[in-house]
């Protein structure tokens, strides 16, 4: 699976570079993040919750030993591990109506995991569940979620359509003080934090946006009532009579269109800037085969080897085989061939791009091989290396625009006009739709209080966004120096590994209840990283070759601020140097040695 016979070599590479800049020239603009809009004023009914009622409850003043913001994966699996060390007085506090975090709200049709179940879902073993295909769709994710929460109790107490407002250490107890948009006012020991990358739900800011008069929702809001169907796949049988605009054509809508496309009297897909799409292969998971590979510990041993096949490990196979494993096995396979004495930084760089102006190449030539109509082929080409966008993996997406009733609609990196009362223009064009649906993601580069809804206020009052006004600061980007007895769960400063992110959480999970119950056994009541320890952690980060995704030669996106400087503090977003699978041995050997080296506990 290593080439095509899609490739057509030899490349001009120097030729793709001027083509890539040109095209990333194209899209700049100087407002960068500000372009989008926040769900707030007249789009503010886009951010109700269409799956849950509220149920009225009575504040909560009492107190626990350790509480979590987020019921995504990072709160369920933290609180997994805790109360399988003994820690069962939890509590998860979630805006949401039930557990899920982004697989909460992102009832999308087609949703499903873009990284394979056996590595993506978390604590598959420990559940029992058997993942029905390679890549699940959002309900069985959603259904794991619950069963997380069922398995461990962590329904008891949780708090859900619950908002955390402010977070403050209390020194004389040595223990946070949590408000919540519900009036609870309660304490806990230990706090984590684990509120995602991606759930604050952004809009384009296109001039005229608040004037339509027909129907929009945001992609992690579906509404089925409007649409018909449902999250499990059923045809969204009341558009048979729309005219229905997606705007957007990142990785939700590479999902999404295909459901769209024939379920609409007319669908346009409206494209600023086209999706890398490479070839996806679902298939059902063999319950035969998997009883086979499914001997004790294989969880762990399937997240090492995905991990090691792509990020700096030394896999002698490759157990997922997939489209994140690919490009890593190309670069590899470039690298092998080259002497030692010139397996330097420099050519190492040179193997990556290499390896990725040949995959992009076959990514471009399936667009060509797939879409029926030429022109409409071309402008589904994208022009960037793989990694300057989330890479997208499906075996529909290209297909849709063979379908009639489907029309692409490309605005030459411009972005949508405007929107009119009756639809949106492009080049001067008005389109006339009866709903537009926004497939326009999430907030990413905005500070972390916007997108967390609060500060942390930590010792001596100290402030989380003061503490990381230069850039984030921690150790391991679990602990942060003035802020004892809180965790962040989250990949930034640990093993950054992006085509994964629940393996960097579930390794985060055990350190933290490894942690946890130490700081109990010993009697200690508060656990905090010293100054030093943090800064000789951040020193090491920058010591590295800094990110491999969002250089500054990319299309603007979320992977590069927008093509903004990110500044200085940006530099601070970055991974363990030698790699995630480095970071993971590294981790569990800190862990393991039972030192905690840099913790004090007090
Ligand atoms: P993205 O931010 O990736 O995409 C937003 C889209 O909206 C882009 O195509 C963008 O164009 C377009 N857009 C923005 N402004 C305008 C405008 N003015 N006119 C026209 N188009 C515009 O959001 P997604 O929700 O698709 O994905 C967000 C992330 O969520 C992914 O990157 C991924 O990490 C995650 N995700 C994961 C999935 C999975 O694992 N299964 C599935 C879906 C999402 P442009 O590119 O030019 O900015």
């Amino acid at each position: 699976m290593t080439s095509s016979p899609l490739t057509k070599p030899p490349i001009d590479k120097k030729a793709l570079l001027a083509r890539y800049i040109a095209e990333r020239d194209k899209r700049l603009r100087p407002d960068g993040n500000a372009q989008y809009l926040q769900l707030t004023g007249r789009f503010a009914d886009y951010l109700d919750d269409p799956y849950t009622p509220v149920v009225a409850r009575a504040p909560k003043t009492d107190h626990v030993a350790f509480a979590f913001v987020g019921g995504g994966f990072a709160g369920l699996v933290t609180c997994a591990r805790l109360v399988e060390a003994g820690v069962r007085d939890v509590r998860i506090i979630e805006k949401g109506g039930d557990f899920g975090g982004t697989w909460y709200w992102n009832r999308y049709p087609g949703a499903q995991c873009d990284t394979a179940s056996m590595v993506y879902m978390p604590l598959l073993e420990e559940t029992g569940h058997v993942p029905t295909e390679k890549y699940a769709h959002a309900p069985e994710i959603l259904a794991q979620c619950r069963r997380i929460g069922e398995k461990y109790g962590l329904y008891d107490n949780a708090l859900f359509h619950t908002e955390v407002k402010s977070l403050t250490w209390d020194a004389a107890g040595s223990r946070w003080i949590i408000e919540t948009s519900r009036g609870d006012r309660f304490t806990a020991d230990f706090i984590g934090l684990g509120t995602g990358p991606l759930h604050v739900p952004k809009l384009p800011g296109i001039p005229g946006i608040e004037t339509f008069a027909g129907k929009a929702f945001h992609t992690s809001r579906w509404d089925y009532g409007y649409t018909g169907g449902d999250p499990k796949g059923a045809p969204l049988d009341n558009l048979a009579d729309k005219r229905v605009a997606i705007i957007g054509t990142g990785a939700t809508a590479v999902q999404v269109v295909p459901h769209l496309a024939g379920a609409c009297k007319q669908l346009y897909v409206v494209q600023r800037t086209p999706s890398s799409v490479d070839v996806r292969a679902n298939a059902p998971l063999d319950p035969a085969w998997f009883a086979e590979v499914a001997t004790p510990g294989w969880q762990q041993r399937w997240l090492e080897n995905f991990t090691d096949n792509q990020a700096g490990g030394n896999a002698k196979e490759d157990l997922v085989q997939d489209g994140w494993t690919d490009l890593a096995r190309r670069i590899r396979e470039k690298i092998v061939t080259l002497p030692p004495a010139e397996r330097t930084p420099a050519n190492m760089l040179a193997a990556y791009e290499d390896a990725d102006f040949e995959k992009m190449e076959e990514i471009r030539a399936r667009a060509e091989a797939v879409v029926k109509d030429k022109e409409t082929a071309q402008k589904l080409k994208a022009w960037y290396r793989q990694l300057c966008k989330r890479p997208c993996f499906h075996d529909e997406y290209l297909q849709s625009f063979n379908k009639p009733g489907v029309a692409l609609i490309d605005t030459d990196g411009k972005g949508v006009e405007r929107i009119t009362g009756n639809g949106f223009v492009v080049a001067g064009h008005e389109y006339e739709v009866d709903c537009i649906i926004y497939a326009s993601g999430f907030e990413v580069g905005t500070e972390y209080k916007r997108r967390a809804g609060f500060d942390l206020v930590g010792r001596n009052g100290r402030k989380l966004s003061e503490a990381w006004a230069e850039g984030m600061q921690s150790l391991h980007g679990i602990h942060v120096h003035d802020f004892p007895n809180a965790f962040f769960v989250q990949p930034t400063q640990g093993a950054n590994l992006i085509s994964n992110i629940p393996h960097n959480l579930t390794e985060a999970g055990r350190t933290i209840a490894q942690i946890i119950a130490h700081a109990r056994q010993t009697g200690a009541k508060e656990v905090e990283v010293s100054r030093q320890a943090q800064d000789a952690w951040v020193a090491l980060l920058l010591k590295g070759m800094g990110r491999m995704i969002g250089s500054p030669d990319c299309t603007p996106g979320y992977y590069n601020n927008e093509g903004q400087d990110p500044g200085p503090a940006a530099r601070l977003n970055m991974g363990y140097p030698a790699g995630a699978s480095a970071y993971f041995k590294y981790l569990a050997g800190w862990r393991e040695s039972g030192r905690y080296e840099g913790l004090a506990f007090r």
